[in-house]
């Protein structure tokens, strides 16, 4: 195993790997599983000590972290991009994706049995509907779909968007980056430094 990778086991945090079955990616493809790599968080030893600090807050709310991507091997990331070649997924190179680096997380909170809470989308803005269009190479009405993915995404229920943003502001406290089009995405700010993070290619 890489050095720098640290695999996340902690009560506070559950993990959901998306790519690793089914029944929640936009892919329809257990591309994780095919490659050997299972239901399990990997994340650079930085992200989880910021993550780590989480935990006296997440304790203290009644919260749980749900994990539903991390490291991701260059490998599944190469597969997942020929599964869905089209632009606005998955970038083109591995070595674009933070993923790849160990320094980006997709995640949500939920309470403490572990149900998630309410979010203007599911993580990966997945949705069954959607996934069924852009496996047949339709992905326009998912593109469409995507605008309620952003922060600033104003539609949806209060109890939706106030769940989103208590996210993000647990997120930020720990010294995490937000993406504008992405609720469920945190990353290190300096997570795509080539030098600092360089890629990692495990297993
Ligand atoms: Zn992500």
């Amino acid at each position: 195993m890489n050095e720098n990778l640290i695999k996340i086991e902690h009560p506070r945090f559950t993990t959901a790997m998306m790519y690793a079955d089914t029944t929640h990616n936009m892919t329809g493809r257990p591309v994780y599983a095919e490659i050997g790599f299972g239901n399990e968080a990997f994340v650079h030893r930085d992200l989880w000590a910021k993550l780590e600090t989480l935990v006296p807050e997440l304790e203290a709310a009644g919260r749980k972290v749900k994990i539903f991507d991390a490291y991701r091997p260059p490998l599944a990331h190469t597969k997942l991009h020929e599964v869905i070649p089209q632009p606005g997924f998955f970038a083109a190179n591995a070595a674009a994706s933070p993923h790849c680096r160990g320094t980006a997380v997709d995640l949500c909170l939920t309470d403490e049995n572990g149900q998630e809470l309410c979010y203007p989308t599911l993580v990966d803005a997945y949705d069954p509907v959607y996934a069924a269009k852009v496996q047949s190479g339709d992905c326009a009405a998912f593109l469409a779909y995507l605008h309620k993915a952003r922060h600033d995404y104003t539609g949806g229920s209060m109890e939706e968007r106030r769940n989103r943003d208590e996210l993000r502001c647990l997120m930020e406290k720990a010294g995490l980056k937000a993406l504008t089009h992405e609720w469920w995405h945190y990353e290190l700010p300096d997570g795509r430094d080539a030098h600092k993070y360089p890629l990692i290619d495990w297993p």
